[in-house]
């Protein structure tokens, strides 16, 4: 039995992807720090597969270089990222545990187009040591953030013992019926073997001040994306219009605002993209986002969660909890018995996985019962299936900000049909539509995960500056 905490789900980082760059970066973390003592000679970084092929525009590079610098995705302060990058671009040295190594991005960064047999997201450090050894090892971006070796993958912890064990959607309502309990209940007394109430709550809170920041940031940013693409910021404009230009200074008022703005459906629809393209236009700036499963489907939970709270009968921090809790396990369940890897299934991986998430949790905050939490999670799940990464230029910018806000309205959309349905006279169920979605990511051409090479990226040819 493995088992997976909401906590490795939601993760707290950097953009703009969580296969890409948050994965990346702390491999880099942990290659960096077994290099202690050690006086190293030289560095080299191979990426390969779908790391070499959109690993530019996806900030890999970057990530690597930070994370070899030991910064931490969660708490270095992302404002800085671009001095501390053209700093090594322009001196050529890097600073690992605490030295100065001759290091220039340009040459020993090394882009393999061929992917290693494990994964297609994988990339190999080697540090050359004085005296002649040699330190090299492999490690795999697994999706969401997720690294291994190829050994164990990283956040399964392996117990039996657990109160209420998890593989699959069936599981999931078995406990519900055994216990009387919510979904979110059970999920908690999951996760309450792992760690106390108190550090669940505060760690939940902090995922969703770190999501309203980050949707109030992208609402008061304004410019072009960089990566060479020339893509215009619009979560600003359109959160201006929706308040008639008003302007507001801190997050309370400013939620206030919008909590009072017109309640007719055009308006809330508006609003729920508004608030899904100001978190990938923050990804998409390497800014701070929380990877929920992924960081190019950052957007849509927040969104999600930001209608609710704004819009429907939001009654204090234990939605809030429960959401997180609720949507949590449902993207365990996809991590374990399919992917959330656009690099092995496309993106029905991430934004499909995203909306599921979404729309089962939003269901149990609107009083679905656990049937229909999982309803909702199957609908939205089954209107994403084959969904391709195809990512022009490789940046997590077109299709992946707008494609957010569809992830979001369909999880609205689903849950709103699960309430209204009866899941007995359901013909697909969770666990069915799980499966599927593992087999078409396996039978998915090659193209459609995360190269760059098919569908839009295609069609849309564009060199990017390679910096
Ligand atoms: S197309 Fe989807 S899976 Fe691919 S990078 Fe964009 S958001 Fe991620």
């Amino acid at each position: 039995m493995e088992r997976l905490s909401i906590f490795d789900i939601y993760k707290i980082g950097v953009g703009p992807s969580s296969s890409h760059t948050l994965g990346p970066w702390k491999a880099a973390n942990r290659f960096a720090l077994g290099l202690v003592d050690k006086p190293i000679t030289s560095l080299q970084v191979r990426l390969f597969g779908s790391l070499s092929k959109t690993g530019v525009g996806h900030g890999t590079d970057i990530a690597v270089m930070l994370g070899l610098q030991s910064f931490d995705p969660e708490t270095i302060d992302t404002t800085n990222i671009d001095a501390y990058i053209q700093k090594i671009r322009t001196e050529k040295k890097l600073r690992i545990t605490g030295a100065d190594v001759d290091f220039n991005p340009a040459l020993q960064i090394i882009y393999e187009k061929h992917a290693l047999p494990y994964h297609p997201n994988a990339l190999t450090f080697r540090a050359e040591i004085e005296g002649g050894d040699v330190v090299e090892e492999t490690y795999y971006s697994i999706g969401g953030g997720f690294i291994t070796q190829g050994k164990e993958k990283e956040g399964f912890i392996h117990i039996n013992d657990l109160p209420f064990p998890v593989e699959s959607g069936s599981d999931l309502i078995a406990h519900t019926e055994t216990t009387g309990q919510p979904i979110s209940g059970v999920v908690m007394r999951n996760e309450l073997y792992l760690r106390n109430k108190d550090e669940i709550r505060a760690g939940v809170l902090r995922i969703f001040d770190t999501m309203l920041e980050c949707v109030y940031q992208g609402c008061h940013s304004e410019g072009i994306l960089p990566g060479g693409l020339n893509v215009k910021k619009r979560a600003k404009a359109l959160c201006d219009r929706l308040l008639d230009g008003r302007q507001f200074d801190n997050i309370p008022d400013w939620l206030e605002a919008i909590k009072t703005s017109p309640h007719n459906f055009s308006t809330i629809n508006k609003w729920i993209s508004c608030f899904a393209l100001a978190v990938n236009e923050e990804n998409a700036s390497l800014g701070r986002v929380v990877t929920s499963p992924t960081n190019g489907a950052a957007g849509v939970i927040p969104a999600v969660l930001m209608y609710y709270y704004c819009f429907c009968d939001y009654k204090g921090e234990d939605d809030i909890l429960n959401f997180i809790l609720t949507s949590g396990e449902i993207g365990c369940i996809f991590k374990k018995r399919a992917t959330i890897s656009a690099a092995v299934g496309g993106c029905q991986a991430e934004i499909g996985v995203s909306s599921a998430m979404a729309a089962g949790a939003l269901t149990e905050l609107l009083g679905g019962d656990p049937e229909q939490v999982l309803m909702a999670a199957e609908i939205a799940m089954e209107h994403h299936l084959g969904l391709t990464c195809d990512p022009i230029g490789g940046l997590v910018q077109i299709p992946c900000i707008e494609r957010n806000t569809m992830g979001a309205i369909k999880a609205i959309t689903a849950s709103h049909l699960a309430m209204e349905g009866n899941p007995k006279n359901a013909i697909v169920n969770f666990d069915m539509v799980v499966k599927t979605m593992w087999d078409t990511a396996q039978d998915m051409h090659e193209k459609y995960k995360e190269t760059a090479e098919g569908g839009l990226a295609f069609n849309l040819p564009v060199v990017l500056p390679n910096c």
